[in-house]
Parts: structure tokens; C-alpha cells; sequence
């Protein structure tokens, strides 16, 4: 019987580091230097002589945000199985974090506040992955590039990447223009992985090529994002952090905001809507939205912090994945991996985690004696794994906007109950609320949660919920 969903998810998302790995190729070439194909890069240093990255932006971007990374400046939350991941493949980067200021842990275990539909829920179970490393993106990513460009066997040229080379059916390199350049240059691969985001044009290099494109699925979320930086300062708030996530609803409207303490004594605080509820750039907007629809500390920030810069906004029009396992025909010598597989609601913090587990898949993919002269089947197939997972996770809740009309997921109406039956019951209790957390964080795989026991505990405690609620009417 072939391996269950959960157990291959569970093998990816392992924190054990490989005991040993074998060089299978002489060149593998990436395109794309942020977090996944920086992932990516420092997986196939393991099995290739030779990796060379090649990256749009020029390296004067170093910790700041930068053009080919726009949503750099939004919150930015890696969630503990991402945290698992680095650690894994660059081990003491979290520490390494922590020494160049990355905000150190609480001592206050509630300090992380998680606010759903207005209430203040359980503080999430300590996941075991260490400390939790809170930064804003720009500061992750030079800390990642910075670790995957010590490995010496691993390079990074500037430039725009702009077509596959293909020879006797198979992709046998890359081509890209040189930043300053005019003139494509080729780059001869055994591998070439697509790390170039959500925007990726690898799907009409295919089609010009006569290779068929993967199938591609989106929901229209139509997402708002704001953003603002502030000077910490304790007479203002105590805030660490702060998740907050409304669902519409009856009388509510659906909202997100956040609140995370970054390095250089700063919070990042977020505010979010949907379709038309669309924050501005405008300072007095951003500050009457934390007042008016969030929790206190949010309008404590804005109105009595010291904002730094300004507001920044950003629009998702949808969530995406491209589904590379279901071609039949693909070519030998490509993978991709990150957005440029699958882009998420970023509300639910997936992108990055996921594209650490890509390279994941990838490492396993490469440990498996592959044949590189035919089609990379067998790592679509685990990446598809991780897909479904966050694709199930974040769309189950999306389909619930009024906004967005499909496409439902197989068994909506089944998953819906069970989902919401989970959810409520989790509010309140701490052992539905970390089986939950753990695979809302990508520590395990949405199945897990269809376990008889977890179903069970839900529907007692939703039966006893019911009881106590007709009891509490029926007394005088
Ligand atoms: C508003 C917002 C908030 C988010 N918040 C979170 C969060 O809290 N937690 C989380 O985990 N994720 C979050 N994400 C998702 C996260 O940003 C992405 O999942 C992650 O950046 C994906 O990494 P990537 O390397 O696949 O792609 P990207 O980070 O998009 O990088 C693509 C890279 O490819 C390069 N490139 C593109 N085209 C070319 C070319 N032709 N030639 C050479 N290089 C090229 C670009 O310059 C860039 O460096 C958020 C996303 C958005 C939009």
C-alpha cells in the first residue's frame, strides 16, 4: 500500500538532517534568489559540483526590501515548521538570528495573543521548535542568503532569467540577460529549478516550446493589506505578538490585523480586509482602522507610537497553485518550487514554511537515486503533498468569504461541519487547540485532524456545549 498523505508529509517535514547524501550532477542552475530558490540552492549543494543562482534584483537590496520581492514589506510570519526546516539545513541560524536582533523570546508564556471573532483564545502550545524567531522579511531573507552563499560550492550572478534551453527533449540549461546587459547568456544545467515567484513565466516557456502547461487553479480572494512600522516603547504597549482574525459572519465583517515585535526594538503592525475594504496609505485611515475594528493595543500603537516611514499596501488578487504532478508530459531536468508552485491567502503565514518544505521534497527527491534523464515525477508528487495541505487549510476558511464563490474543495459540506465542530471546541480546549495549531503551523498534515479520538473529544464537547447552553436557558 503506497504511504499515506500524513506519513509522506510527516517525512518531509522531519527535523532530522540527511546522514549522508551523493553528488548526482555536475551543475545545477536556479532561478530566482529568494527564499525558495535559496532553499533549493542549499539542497543541491549537497548533490551538485556546482549551483549557480540566478537573481533579477543586484545584492545593494542586502536586508532591505526590494523590487523583486514587493510584498517584502507586509508582516512576514514563519511558522515553526518553516523555523524546523532552517534550522535543518542551516543549523544555529535561529541563534544566529537571535545575535544579530532578532527579538529574543518572552518570558511571559501568554504573551502571544490570538484573537478570533473578537475573542481572546488560548495562547498556541509551545511547538517544540525552539524559540520562535519573529523578523520582518527583508532581515530573514539577507540572514538566508547570507548562510546559502557561504557554501562555496554555491554562486549567485544578477540578472533576468529569460527562457529554458532545451536539447533532444529534455532541459539542458537556462538563459538570462545580465543585469547591465543586453545580450542573453546560457547557462548549461542538469537541473534547472523555477524559484521566480507567483509571476513565474516558466508555464508559457513550456508552451513555446511545445510542452503543455500545468494546469493552474486560483480563488479570488481579493486581499488589502497595510502595513506600518512603529518605535517600540513599553509606555505605549506591552505587545509581543498579536494575531488577530475575524471570519465573516453574522453581523461581522472578515478582518485581519497583526502585531509583531521585530528586530531593531520595532512592531510591525498590520491591518487587512477584503474585496472593496481596502486600507489606504493614508496615516489617519490606517490609525482610525486600529482604533475602530481591532483590539485596544492596535489603536495604542498607532495613535501614541512613532511610526516609521510610512504605510504600505498591497493587494493579493488571488491564491494559486499550479499542479506540475497532473501534466502528462513534462520535460526531464526542470523542477520548480515556492510561489511559483503555489501562492497562498498570505494571512495564514504558508509561503515561506512551504517553500522550505519544497526544498525538502527536493532533498528527498535527490536521495532517492533519481533518474535526472527523465521527468522529476517523483518530486511533483511530494510537493503535491505539501500543496494540498495548505492549499486545504487556507482555502477551506476563504470559501467562506461572501466574495468568493469556488471552487469548493471535494467534500465541502463534510469537511465544513467537521472543520467548524473542531474549531469551536479548540477555543476552549488545550488539547483540540494544539492538535489543531500544529497543523494550522505546518507541523503535521490536515488528515491527522480526522483521527477518531480528535473526532470524538470535538463531538462531546460540542454535545456538552449544547447541553450547558439549553441548560443555562431552561433555569429560572
Ligand atoms: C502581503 C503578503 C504577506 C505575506 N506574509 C507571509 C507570512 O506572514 N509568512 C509567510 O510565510 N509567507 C508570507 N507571504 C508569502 C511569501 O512572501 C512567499 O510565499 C515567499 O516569498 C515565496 O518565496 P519565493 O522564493 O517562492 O518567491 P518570491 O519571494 O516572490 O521571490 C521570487 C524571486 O525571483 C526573482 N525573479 C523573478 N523573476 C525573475 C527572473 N525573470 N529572473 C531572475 N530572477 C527573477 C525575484 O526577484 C525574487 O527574488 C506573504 C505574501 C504576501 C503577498
Amino acid at each position: 500500500m503506497p504511504p499515506s498523505p500524513s506519513r509522506i508529509f510527516a517525512e518531509i517535514a522531519t527535523a532530522d538532517r540527511p546522514a549522508e547524501t551523493t553528488v548526482v550532477m555536475r551543475r545545477a542552475v536556479v532561478l530566482g534568489g529568494s527564499i525558495a530558490g535559496l532553499m533549493a540552492a542549499r539542497v543541491l549543494s549537497d548533490h551538485a559540483e556546482e549551483v549557480l543562482i540566478i537573481e533579477r534584483d543586484p545584492s545593494e537590496a542586502d536586508g532591505d526590501p526590494r523590487p523583486g520581492v514587493p510584498q517584502g514589506s507586509q508582516v512576514h510570519a514563519l511558522l515553526p515548521a518553516g523555523q524546523v526546516q532552517l534550522e535543518r539545513w542551516f543549523p544555529g541560524i535561529v541563534d544566529e538570528a537571535l545575535a544579530l536582533g532578532a527579538p529574543p523570546p518572552p518570558r511571559d508564556e501568554g504573551a502571544a495573543k490570538i484573537f478570533v471573532n473578537g475573542v481572546l483564545g488560548l495562547p498556541p502550545a509551545p511547538s517544540g521548535s525552539g524559540p520562535a524567531l519573529i523578523t520582518t522579511r527583508p532581515f530573514l531573507e539577507a540572514l538566508v542568503r547570507r548562510r546559502t552563499l557561504a557554501v562555496d560550492t554555491i554562486r549567485m550572478v544578477y540578472g533576468r532569467a529569460d527562457g529554458l534551453v532545451f536539447t533532444d527533449g529534455r532541459v539542458t540549461g537556462a538563459r538570462y540577460v545580465p543585469d547591465g546587459g543586453t545580450e542573453p547568456v546560457a547557462e548549461p544545467a542538469d537541473l534547472v529549478v523555477d524559484a521566480m515567484g507567483r509571476s513565474s513565466r516558466l508555464s508559457d516557456w513550456l508552451a513555446d516550446n511545445g510542452w503543455p502547461r500545468p494546469p493552474m487553479q486560483r480563488m479570488p480572494i481579493k486581499l488589502n493589506y497595510a502595513t506600518a512600522l512603529y518605535k517600540q516603547d513599553e509606555k505605549v504597549s506591552d505587545a509581543w505578538v498579536v494575531v488577530y482574525h475575524t471570519m465573516a459572519g453574522k453581523g461581522r465583517t472578515a478582518r485581519i490585523g497583526g502585531i509583531n515585535s521585530v528586530e531593531g526594538d520595532r512592531w510591525i503592525m498590520l491591518v487587512a480586509g477584503y474585496d472593496e475594504d481596502r486600507p489606504s496609505r493614508d496615516v489617519a485611515d490606517f490609525t482610525a482602522r486600529c482604533r475602530e475594528h481591532y483590539p485596544p493595543m492596535f489603536g495604542d500603537i498607532a495613535e501614541h507610537g512613532q511610526m516609521i516611514g510610512g504605510v504600505v499596501t498591497y493587494h493579493q488578487a488571488d491564491s494559486r497553485r499550479r499542479d506540475f504532478h497532473r501534466l502528462d508530459r513534462m520535460p526531464a531536468g526542470l523542477v520548480a518550487a515556492g510561489d511559483a508552485v503555489a501562492s497562498f491567502n498570505p494571512v495564514y503565514g504558508q509561503g515561506m514554511t512551504s517553500a522550505t518544505l519544497h526544498a525538502s521534497c527536493l532533498s528527498a527527491y535527490l536521495r532517492s537515486d533519481p533518474k535526472l534523464d527523465e521527468p522529476a515525477r517523483g518530486y511533483f508528487d511530494q510537493v503535491a503533498v505539501v500543496v494540498d495541505a495548505a492549499w486545504r487549510i487556507s482555502t477551506s476558511a476563504d470559501i467562506e468569504l461572501p466574495h468568493v464563490d469556488g471552487p469548493y474543495p471535494p467534500g465541502y459540506k463534510v469537511t465544513k461541519w467537521f472543520g467548524d465542530l473542531l474549531f469551536r471546541a479548540s477555543l476552549t480546549d488545550p488539547v483540540l487547540s494544539a492538535r489543531l495549531n500544529r497543523v494550522t503551523t505546518m507541523l503535521d498534515h490536515p488528515a491527522t485532524l480526522s483521527h477518531p479520538g480528535t473526532l470524538l473529544r470535538a463531538l462531546r464537547l460540542g454535545l456538552f456545549r449544547r447541553r450547558s447552553a439549553t441548560a443555562s436557558t431552561d433555569s429560572p
